[in-house]
């Protein structure tokens, strides 16, 4: 069912604590973790413990959490101190647009110039 956790789904392990991540803040329904292969200084990915397969899906199906994921992307900006610089939130939503981990998820990017993209 929507927003069960799925057996073969690397960030619902990732959320049980039984694959490790280096993490940096957890609420009851959020897990922000580092990228393992950072794109800057600072990226550290957002995720809510529910299972959607994207942001979009999410925030259709638990809009609470969505919510909670928006609000723990500002709350890692601040405490990595890149909220004054300037920071990114990116949901890459879909294969032609990035996306390789299909539990939705917010990359929270900073630290160093982020060209304008749009
Ligand atoms: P996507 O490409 O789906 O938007 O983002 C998935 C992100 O997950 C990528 O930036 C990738 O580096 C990261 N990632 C993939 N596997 C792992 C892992 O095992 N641990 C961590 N911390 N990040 C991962
Ligand atoms: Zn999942």
């Amino acid at each position: 069912m929507a927003g069960e956790a799925q057996p073969d789904c690397l960030f619902c392990k990732i959320a049980a604590g039984e694959i490790p991540a280096t993490v940096v803040r957890e609420t009851d329904t959020t897990l922000a973790f580092r990228d393992i292969n950072p794109q800057a200084p600072t990226h550290v990915l957002v995720i809510p413990r529910v299972h959607y397969p994207n942001a979009a899906e999410l925030a259709a199906g638990d809009p609470g959490a969505a919510a909670d994921v928006l609000r723990e992307a500002g709350e890692v900006a601040a405490r990595e101190k890149v909220d004054g610089s300037g920071y990114r939130i990116v949901f890459n939503t879909g294969s032609g647009a990035g996306q390789t981990v299909f539990h939705a998820h917010a990359h929270v990017l900073g630290g160093r110039d982020l060209q304008r993209l749009v």
